[in-house]
């Protein structure tokens, strides 16, 4: 069986050494006597796994002394309302900058806890740009300050940080994490959807100071909450055993493979493929601000609904699959994270040089 280049912005691919491990010890975990799926999550042979994948995820991000690292349930979805009950309890109030279809998501949850300030938004220009946040006026006394580090629905993400004083960042950073260097200490909480650049769908990683811990309000479920996470190893109930076990696995891959300063590397030099080709071509056009491209989702379209059609047909037709944008934007969108090779961006770019050759 061959297997395809997927495009998908989630879940996305996995790289297929990581795969084959999981295969080569489905049934039997080393000389447990039992697979994975079958450990109690009380137990020393799962708990292992578990502070491994903490260890390991930890030393790729850079995570300081301070920070507590979380795995949770319900996907990065479940923090758009785990924030505001965590963090929106002094002021009651929060800055939010309106960068993409993910962040207005969370400003809709959060207006159930308190006082939403859209500082910023590029909504009105259909997200083409990133808000500039150097002219952004913050609120002194907002609870956090709230933005989405990569937009993956358009294909943006922020070139710089906010400097937001002694007022928490908090960052959703599902579909950028682990793909370029962040500096955790500049972030009051960072947390990510895992089945981007991370492992399989469901999981929720999330760092958090831990003078931020406690906070919470008083109707915040404890499923949710980050301070009886933590005191819990993030069991306060039965987590998803397999993908924290996947999430090590992954982390050992990038590990061996030097790291994220590697993969950043790598990312550049992968989308740099794409945007020339893009910025030369006269049929596809990549409708984003320049200097806020993004990395890992690169957008483009043809301008005309039929060729974008044909076009991603053609990519199916050429195991390059899951090509097809957002259903709020349309056009094509090539998710390339950090399990795609570069053999993928390549044979994409000769496929839509190809096609461009034929429809000219
Ligand atoms: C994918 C994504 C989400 C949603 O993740 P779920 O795990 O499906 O809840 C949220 N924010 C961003 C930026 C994403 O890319």
């Amino acid at each position: 069986m061959e297997r395809v280049y997927n495009f998908s912005a989630g879940p996305s691919m996995i790289d297929l050494s990581v795969l084959q491990k999981a295969q080569a010890e489905l049934c039997c975990y080393g000389d447990k006597g039992m697979s994975v799926l079958e450990m109690s999550h009380r137990t020393p042979m799962f708990m292992d796994i578990y502070s491994e994948a903490i260890a390991l995820f930890r030393e790729l991000m850079g995570v300081p002394e301070g920070y507590e690292v979380l795995f949770l349930h319900g996907g990065a979805t479940l923090q758009f309302s785990g924030v505001p009950l965590n963090l929106m309890t002094n002021a009651k109030k929060a800055d939010y900058i309106d960068s993409g279809n993910f962040a207005h998501l969370a400003i809709e949850e959060a207006k159930k806890y308190g006082e939403v300030n859209v500082v910023a938004s590029s909504r009105a220009d259909n997200y083409i740009y990133v808000p500039d946040v150097d002219a952004i006026r913050f609120t002194p006394d907002a609870d956090y300050v709230y933005i989405t580090t990569n937009n993956t629905i358009y294909g943006t993400r922020y070139n710089r940080l906010p400097d937001t004083g002694c007022v928490p960042l908090v960052a959703d950073a599902s579909s950028n994490i682990l793909s370029e260097p962040m500096d955790v200490s500049r972030f009051g909480v960072i947390f990510a959807g895992t089945q981007k650049n991370i492992g399989p769908a469901g999981l929720c990683v999330l760092i958090v100071r831990s003078d931020l811990l406690g906070r919470e309000n008083p109707l915040c479920p404890k499923i949710i909450q980050w301070g009886e996470q933590a005191k819990n190893d993030s069991m306060i109930n039965t987590p998803n055993t397999f993908a924290i076990y996947m999430i090590k696995l992954v982390c050992e891959w990038m590990k061996a493979r030097g790291g994220v300063p590697a993969f950043y590397e790598y990312n550049q030099q992968k989308a740099k493929i794409l945007y020339d080709y893009l910025d030369e071509s006269k049929l596809f056009h990549n409708p984003v601000q320049k200097e806020y491209r993004s990395l890992m989702n690169v957008t483009f379209v043809t301008g005309d609904e039929d060729k974008d059609t044909a076009f991603v047909k053609c990519c199916t037709k050429n195991g390059l699959l899951n090509i097809k944008g957002h259903r709020n934007v349309g056009g094509m969108r090539a998710s390339i994270y950090n399990a795609m090779p570069m053999e993928g961006v390549e044979k994409l770019v000769r496929v839509m040089a190809d096609f461009e050759k034929n429809n000219a």
